[in-house]
């Protein structure tokens, strides 16, 4: 069985508490958590629409001395098919059962959710979480937290557009024109308070996000995408970096995609957020179109040969170990304070932010 070391401190973050491990390979991460967040991701079973918008549910954890038992769970939900996307057999992983945190911290729920690490798959993935929602706080937030978020709300971007940057993290390349080129006060890009550099890669903080207003937020999204140049002789802006616009265009499909979803559901998530990756690395990126393209050639192929030659073409598939490079990901993630209300609408309040985030990532692709 594994050792506890084979958990590790999980440190793509790009907002939000610490304590999140991963496995060691890092395609799985567990995050302390509560029962309502279990509650939730059990139940988005019978919202698969949702559930296809959110990290794949592998199990829930409750904190046991018995730390053991959480070995044949890891190692059954690692060795299926390299994790990309395929369903795990639920009688072994819906299972509750025990572990013990590696860093010995205290957990103040003792339970954690274990699921898909949505930055696994990237060599150098640059993540943006962005919150969603003017309203953050649930029904039974007390009096003194409901009145804290809502004046977070009203003094950021949360309150006029229903989302906010809640925190980034992205590569760091020794390049002398960054600074100029990052469209952030200077004041604010030169604090550490918001931004700060850590293993190579820069972490922009909460503070960084609450900074911005409805006039600049563009500019925290084109920051997240490398940053952008301006022709001194025509005046026209452009991405620095090559395939920030076609990134730009999947992560608006996405979006458009989970729009859809959350307009004919009935939900309420408060202080949920959508997670955005991309390869930073250009040559991983450009390995990761390359491995799409070869995908769907062996799909259309694998079609060719069923219609030709019916079923039972039982051809070794060597490839479902490989973890596939990726380009691109998005998903909601933060279930702390989400249920679903049947009866009750589409959540408007989450739904605002989806689309202003939309309307403002088209102005950087028209
Ligand atoms: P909280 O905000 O309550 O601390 P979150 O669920 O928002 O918890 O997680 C905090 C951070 O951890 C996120 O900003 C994100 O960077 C990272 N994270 C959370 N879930 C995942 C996941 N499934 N895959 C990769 N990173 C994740
Ligand atoms: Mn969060």
């Amino acid at each position: 069985l594994p050792a506890e070391s084979e958990f590790v401190a999980f440190d793509h973050i790009a907002a939000g508490h610490e304590g999140i491990s991963s496995n060691a390979s890092g395609s799985l991460i567990i995050k302390p958590c509560t029962q309502a967040e279990i509650d939730f991701y059990e139940s988005a079973k019978d919202h698969p629409l949702v559930q296809a918008h959110m990290p794949t549910f592998i199990g829930a954890l409750s904190l046991h001395d018995d730390q053991d038992a959480v070995a044949p769970l890891l190692n059954a939900a690692t060795g299926t098919a390299a994790f990309n996307g395929t369903t795990i057999p639920s009688p072994t992983l819906g299972k509750r059962i025990s572990w013990k945190p590696s860093g010995g911290k205290k957990l103040s729920t003792g339970l954690a959710v274990v699921m898909e690490n949505v930055a696994a798959g990237f060599k150098d993935p640059n993540i943006l979480d962005v919150k969603l929602g003017a309203r953050l706080w649930a029904d039974d937030a007390p009096a003194s937290k409901r009145r804290r978020l809502e004046e977070v709300a009203s003094r950021t971007t949360s309150g006029s557009l229903g989302f906010r940057i809640a925190g980034m993290k992205i590569r760091h390349h020794h390049d002398e024109h960054e600074q100029e080129q990052e469209h952030a006060p200077s004041d604010v890009k030169n604090d550490p308070a918001h931004v700060h550099l850590k293993n190579g890669y820069k972490s922009y903080t909460k503070l960084y996000g609450q900074s911005f207003n409805n006039d600049n937020v563009l500019d925290a999204f084109t920051t997240y995408l490398g940053g952008v140049h301006q022709d001194p002789a025509t005046g026209k802006r452009s991405f620095r970096r090559k395939r920030a616009g076609m990134i730009v265009k999947r992560f608006i499909r996405e979006l458009e995609s989970l729009q859809y979803v959350l307009e004919n559901e009935e939900s309420r998530m408060y202080s949920a957020s959508v997670l955005m990756v991309y390869e930073a690395d250009e040559e991983a990126l450009e390995r990761g179109l390359q491995e799409e393209e070869n995908e769907q050639t062996t799909l259309d192929h694998e079609l060719d040969e069923e219609e030709d030659e019916g079923l039972g073409d039982d051809e070794e598939d060597d490839d479902d170990d490989v973890v596939p490079q990726k380009v691109h990901e998005v998903r909601l993630i933060d279930f702390a304070h989400a249920s679903w209300t049947p009866g009750e609408g589409s959540d408007e309040n989450l739904l605002t932010g989806v689309r202003n985030i939309v309307r403002i990532l088209r102005e950087l692709v028209s």
